[in-house]
């Protein structure tokens, strides 16, 4: 069954008018290896902890780069339409705005089984919404904003996306065109050459401290203008090629911050805007592939106590593609081979038909596979990997609507083959923009909350390397030296057994022993 909200009946929580706190144990497995044999040798773990989970909700800002994109205009379009309540009309009937997509919005979480008071009988799971768990800002409340290099208002922006439906546009035009991005920095060497064309809203002149400090105004004036308690900036702009990782130059914090004076040439972009988000104390997201977070931008980071996400939204083949090796491997499948084909006629796939920027995707979606590939000795040798392919082609006629077709070959029983083919629609914005809405709500909840383990003096809060939301990237970034989870289900889990966590709840085991006793 499912209900739409949740009250705690725990004693091992207290709720107070600020704050949720919860005491938890968490149990995990401690692994050594014998010296001598080389076996692992296995030991449960146990510590506990308390969880303190700020209750007040702020008013929140999100700040786009890359506004004007098909990504930054249909979410903001979809926002509004959600939030003003408009309906279109298609051939089909009248359409409803919705959330669908989005993992805060419209995916639930089991919550238990329900039992008859003072019973031990357990009948049907009970589901509730993810976001009853705990207090998360709601889309509708967001503020958005932001930059794009093309002056286009947002609602030339929808139009040029062609992406909504045109009944929604029409409606939606009266408030898009009030939107306007702010003028972005432009260094077209890490954008494909195509483009150019569209740059036509660029901060002038070429030196990135001058640019650096034009962004960082930006967002304290946003802050001020829109009356918003916290920012966060996201990048849903082009893929850059990636930057050349240079002793001296982006490899600490204090040589990056030293490069930006000084105007270097392998500062991006997309790196110069995580530094002004970073010294503005705002959360960064990476929604492309590039290597916007060089060394100098985590140590500046964490230097400052600032989350940064990244990197790659994961919408559609490549959330599959870590759903379905997950599965193969973890039958005991061997797959030999992955090729993985795309062709999309968006600006997107516009500037990916440039080799540099293409790299960039590439590097992204190949290294999905890897964790399951190594969880398995018994398959794959070490060293040993799948043949994977990927090849991304811009196709104008099918616009937005990408498409991607897979072909998986994997070593069966007694030396068989078992083929698998899949051929996704991905109408790509329209899967991008639910997560976009998904990072910013999870990153802004990860900001109110807090740890500490017992016999510790102070709450801590999480890594600014923010590895919570793996889920939705497709080379989720994670503290360094500690493993990179690609598959969906376990990042998934993730996110439902901390925030279980902190309203003291124990994390789904899936053993239901209630149901298997005789
Ligand atoms: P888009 O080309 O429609 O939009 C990108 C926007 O960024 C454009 O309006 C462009 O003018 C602007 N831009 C480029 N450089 C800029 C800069 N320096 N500062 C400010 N604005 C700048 O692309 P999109 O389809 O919205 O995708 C955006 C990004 O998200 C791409 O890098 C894409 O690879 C990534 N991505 C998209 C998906 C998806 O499903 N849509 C999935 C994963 C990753």
């Amino acid at each position: 069954m499912f209900t739409e909200s949740v009250t705690l009946d725990a004693p091992n929580v207290r709720v107070t008018d600020d704050a949720i706190e919860a005491d938890y144990l968490y149990e995990t497995t401690r692994v050594t290896l014998d010296e001598v044999s080389g076996a692992a040798v296995a030991r449960p773990h146990c510590e506990r902890y308390t969880f303190r989970t700020e209750r007040q909700l702020p008013r929140l800002g999100l700040m786009l780069v890359g506004w004007g994109g098909n990504n930054g205009s249909t979410v903001t379009g979809a926002v509004i339409a959600n939030r003003e309540g408009i309906t279109w009309r298609t051939k089909e009937g009248i359409r409803r705005p919705n959330y669908v997509g989005s993992l805060t919005q419209s995916a639930t979480v089991r919550l238990g089984s329900l039992c008859a008071p003072d019973s031990d009988t357990h009948e049907e799971d009970v589901y509730v919404p993810l976001s009853s768990l705990l207090p998360m800002v709601h889309p509708n409340d967001l503020e958005i904003g932001g930059w794009d290099i093309s002056s286009a208002d947002l609602a030339e922006a929808m139009a040029r996306a062609q992406v909504l439906d045109y009944d929604l546009q029409r409606q939606l035009r009266p408030h898009m065109a009030r939107l306007r991005p702010l003028p972005s920095v432009f260094y077209p060497d890490f954008v494909a050459a195509n483009q150019s064309a569209r740059a036509d809203n660029l901060l002038p002149g070429d030196d990135k401290q001058a640019h650096l400090e034009r962004l960082r105004a930006d967002i304290a004036e946003f802050r001020r203008a829109r009356g918003v308690d916290k920012v966060i900036v996201l990048w849903t702009a082009n893929t850059e090629r990636f930057a050349e990782v240079l002793e001296g130059v982006n490899d600490t914090a204090e040589n990056l911050l030293a490069a930006i004076r000084g105007s270097h040439p392998e500062v991006s972009p997309s790196t110069l805007f995580a530094v002004a988000s970073i010294l503005e104390g705002c959360s960064f997201i990476n929604g492309s592939p590039q290597n916007t977070f060089v060394p100098g931008v985590v140590e500046l980071a964490v230097q400052h106590d600032v989350f940064l996400g990244g990197d790659d939204f994961k919408s559609g083949q490549t959330k599959f593609k870590s759903v379905l090796v997950d599965f193969l491997i973890g039958a005991g499948i061997k797959p030999l081979s992955i090729a993985s084909y795309n062709h999309l006629g968006n600006n997107d796939g516009k500037n990916l038909s440039a080799p540099s920027q293409f790299r960039s995707k590439e590097i992204s979606k190949s290294s999905v596979v890897d964790d399951m590939v190594a969880s398995n000795g018994i398959l794959y040798q070490p060293g040993e990997r799948p043949d994977h392919l990927v090849v991304i082609k811009y196709m104008p006629a099918v616009g937005d609507s990408k498409r991607a077709l897979d072909e998986y070959e994997s070593e069966i029983f007694m030396g068989g083959r078992n083929t698998i083919v899949v051929h996704q629609t991905c109408e790509d914005s329209l899967l991008a923009a639910p997560l976009i809405l998904d990072l910013a709500i999870l990153t802004e909840l990860a900001q109110r909350i807090s740890l500490r383990r017992d016999g510790d003096a102070q709450y801590e809060r999480f890594h600014p390397v923010l590895s919570l939301l793996s889920y939705l990237l497709k080379a989720p970034m994670v503290p360094h030296g500690t493993p990179v989870v690609n598959a969906l289900s376990r990042q998934r889990a993730c996110i439902e057994n901390i925030l279980r966590a902190c309203v003291g709840l124990p994390p789904e085991n899936d053993m239901r022993l209630e149901h298997k006793r005789n």
